[in-house]
């Protein structure tokens, strides 16, 4: 029931074989949460301590597999490492949240990622968008912008919302008398939110999986690997009944492994999935096996991979928590 593909020490990046790299486990708060740090509750959570005792610079060994740094859950993203048939290594990030400058120094420098290649957006809440400033720093330096610039898929509505976030990336012309200032290059590409309508990202197929996010509110998962199938889900409380067909064995399309949001341990939440309805969907889909990710400080890594451990050997279906840093080879 382990899973392989634990942090390394040597980084990866130059393994022929496709990977996924969890750039990012943790809600839209971050693990540690800053409230518990500066109001700590009677007894302490113990959780946000580790990770506090473990800080980048009181820690020697920041990027070494320790238990603080499990317990250190950036915003969650995924960097899809695909390895076409071309034998070439193109990334594919899939959202860039408020932590992305600090899931770029830890990991693009542990796993030796060159670049980004494209990018793939799921919604456009705070914890997927409000990094995009910062995608200038993992492009080619240009005082005036003459760079190719990076392509963008997200959806219209998320469009919307992003450009008004973000008016300077989204502007194409600089106005008469206005300075040139060094910013993301993007090239926005608009996908639509239906399983019938998959889309290539830097040779890649995706296809788009429509879930509720909130009663209001539809976010994206993608699928994507014509040998290795993986979904990943990342914001979701409630499964769109084509969505769920699409994705689950019954289907005759065994995922072989999924990606799912779990936010709390126990009860509900009225956007996102806890562990109790997680586990469900894992049990309807019947995936090869799962990982967790969106997890608060509610979560202890390790004692709580225990309890999946003996869950997953009950109902035969591998789930664990990922963790950040945490990279799996997967043949796409
Ligand atoms: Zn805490
Ligand atoms: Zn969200």
């Amino acid at each position: 029931m382990e899973f392989s593909g634990n942090v390394g020490e040597k980084g990866y990046a130059l393994e022929p074989r496709s990977a996924v790299i969890f750039l990012g486990t943790g809600c839209s708060n971050s693990v540690p949460n800053a409230r518990c740090l500066i109001q700590p509750s009677d007894p302490p959570c113990q959780v946000c301590l580790s990770s506090l005792s473990l800080l980048p610079d009181r820690n020697p060994n920041y990027r070494s597999d320790t238990i603080g740094l499990q317990m250190n859950r950036c915003n969650t993203s995924l960097l899809v490492d695909f390895c076409g048939r071309d034998g070439e290594h193109h990334y594919v990030l899939i959202d860039v949240g408020k932590t992305f400058r600090e899931q770029v120094i830890r990991w693009f420098t542990f796993h030796k990622i060159p670049r980004i290649d494209s990018i793939v957006l799921t919604h456009e809440h705070a914890d997927a968008v409000l990094g995009l400033d910062d995608i200038r720093a993992v492009q080619p330096h240009s005082p005036t912008n003459d760079i190719a610039p990076t392509p963008i898929y997200l959806t219209q509505e998320a469009m919307d919302s992003v450009g008004m976030k973000f008016p300077y990336l989204v502007q194409k012309k600089l106005k008469e008398g206005q300075e040139v200032r060094r910013v993301s290059q993007l090239e926005w590409k608009i996908i639509e939110n239906d399983c019938k309508k998959p889309f290539v990202a830097s040779g890649l197929e995706l296809v788009p999986l429509p879930v509720m996010h909130g009663e209001d509110y539809i976010c994206l998962g993608f699928r994507f690997g014509e040998n290795c199938k993986v979904a990943y889900v990342s914001d979701v409380s409630r499964i769109l009944p084509t969505t769920e067909h699409y994705i689950s064995e019954s289907n005759g399309q065994q995922l072989d492994l999924l990606i799912l949001d779990t936010l709390r341990k126990e009860g509900s939440h009225n956007v996102h999935f806890c562990l109790p309805q997680s586990l469900d969907a894992v049990k309807r889909l019947r995936p090869k096996r799962a990982l967790l990710i969106g997890m608060s400080h509610e979560f202890d890594h390790h004692k709580d991979n225990e309890f999946l451990r003996e869950w997953s050997t009950r109902e035969g279906i591998p789930v664990q928590l990922a963790h950040d840093g945490l990279r799996i080879p997967v043949d796409l």
